[in-house]
């Protein structure tokens, strides 16, 4: 029996109970994931009839629920370790859209919706990109909505908006063109004035349905603005949450191109013997596995300085004061995600490698895997954003404007 690649056994930090609900999880995916990821991906569908089985895990929020942020954590990289798709459905819906209603919604907002969207009787996704504004969004953002009596009026283009297709409500953001400040708003996804077209033809992802979202005088009324957001600096928050979730997932991709390498270099044989058997195949497994648990450990610190306030006001773990009052966590948070993912690219293309001619075909994962990666590379703010945002925290100089 070869060793699980968690090789410096970050989950024995779990208790029990996590530890469990862990173990209950890889089950769920084993059986129900893990055997139709490729299928769904080469089919470009996202497979709804899963969502009752993901509720039953009862994994919504797992901190409000009182588990550790390392199990949260966790939960994103082992889901995105068997499929990067169902994983960035799960983070869009649970971390961006549930955990946004939850921080910003109002009483009425959440007496509505919050139960619902927790159990995925509805699904949400989070609107914030434009087809002119990807990185620059925050300062550049060219969706207006514009204030009438009761109701505002929403018109622009949102791009790439995940579960953008078919989800019943969104978290989307616009300005105020009076006051230049950036709204959000709980949109109901069926109102009149909202086309949602599927982007077609990717060659990451392609489970998730990303879509095209026109706004042509859409009515929103006051009622459905969300009133904890005075502008975009507030949803600092939430994003830096989400992108530590996705340096999870740059883990989890790693720890499943390592899981089919190795297998796939125990089991080949060429030149009459197994390929692992190969200093340099070995060389490069053990480049793989160092990477990711160079990654984890990254995203196991970060997670608990983000628990911990980044040693600002409050606590630090052991109950006394934070120990660097005033730290960034931005910036921090930035360098786990873009650390990972630089990594994670190695590692898929050590992978795809050692798969030679079956690393481009989808039936043996890995080029699933490969292509997979680009996503996460890019979403949450590029590779190239996070580590600007990492060096002006450094440098004390913004190379962004
Ligand atoms: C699969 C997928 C799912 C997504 N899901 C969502 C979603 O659910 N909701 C949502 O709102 N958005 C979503 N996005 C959008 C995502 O956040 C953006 O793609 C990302 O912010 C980058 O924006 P862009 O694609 O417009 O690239 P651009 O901003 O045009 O950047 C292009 C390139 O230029 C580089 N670049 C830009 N500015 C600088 C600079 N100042 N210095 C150096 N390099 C720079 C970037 O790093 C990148 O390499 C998703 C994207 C993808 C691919």
């Amino acid at each position: 029996m070869l060793p699980d690649a968690d090789f410096f056994s970050f989950e024995q930090l779990l208790s029990s109970e996590e530890a469990a609900k862990l173990a209950q999880l890889r089950t769920f995916l084993a059986a129900e994931v893990t055997p139709h990821a490729v299928r769904w991906w080469n089919e470009e569908r996202f497979p709804t009839e899963l969502l009752p089985g993901l509720a039953g895990l009862e994994l919504s929020t797992p901190v409000q629920r009182g588990y550790s942020p390392l199990f949260a954590g966790l939960v994103i990289a082992e889901m995105t370790r068997a499929d990067t798709s169902i994983a960035t459905f799960f983070m869009v819906h649970h971390d961006l859209f549930v955990e946004g209603l939850h921080a910003f919604g109002s009483a009425a907002q959440k007496e509505r919706l919050l139960a619902d969207a927790q159990a995925l009787r509805i699904t949400g996704a989070f609107a914030l990109t434009e087809p002119d504004h990807g990185s620059d969004v925050a300062g550049g953002m060219a969706t207006t909505a514009v204030r009438d009596g009761g109701t505002w009026i929403l018109n622009g283009t949102k791009r790439w908006i995940g579960n953008g297709t078919f989800c019943d409500w969104m978290l989307l953001w616009a300005r105020e063109p009076a006051t230049g400040k950036v709204r959000g708003f709980l949109l109901d996804a069926s109102l009149p004035g909202i086309k949602r077209s599927r982007i077609e033809h990717k060659t990451a992802l392609r489970t998730v349905q990303n879509a095209d979202i026109e706004l042509t005088e859409v009515r929103v009324p006051e009622a459905e603005r969300l009133a904890g957001i005075d502008s975009f600096e507030d949803t600092k928050h939430l994003l830096r949450g989400s992108r530590i979730m996705v340096g999870w997932q740059a883990v989890g991709q790693q720890l499943a191109a390592f899981d089919v390498a190795r297998a796939y270099a125990v089991e080949r044989q060429q030149f009459g013997r197994r390929l692992a058997g190969f200093q340099l195949v070995q060389e490069q497994l053990v480049r793989m596995l160092g990477n990711a648990v160079a990654s984890t450990g990254m995203l196991a610190r970060v997670t608990e300085l983000e628990q911990g306030g980044y040693g600002g006001p409050g606590p630090g773990a052991d109950g006394g004061p934070g120990g660097g009052g005033g730290t960034d966590g931005m910036a921090r948070a930035a360098l786990a995600k873009s650390y990972a993912s630089r990594l994670m690219r190695e590692t898929v293309s050590l992978g795809r490698g050692l798969l030679g001619g079956n690393g481009i075909v989808t039936d043996y994962r890995m080029a699933k895997i490969f292509a997979d990666a680009e996503a996460i590379y890019t979403y949450e703010g590029s590779y190239e954003i996070n580590s600007l945002i990492t060096g002006r925290e450094i440098t004390g100089i913004s190379a962004l404007r």
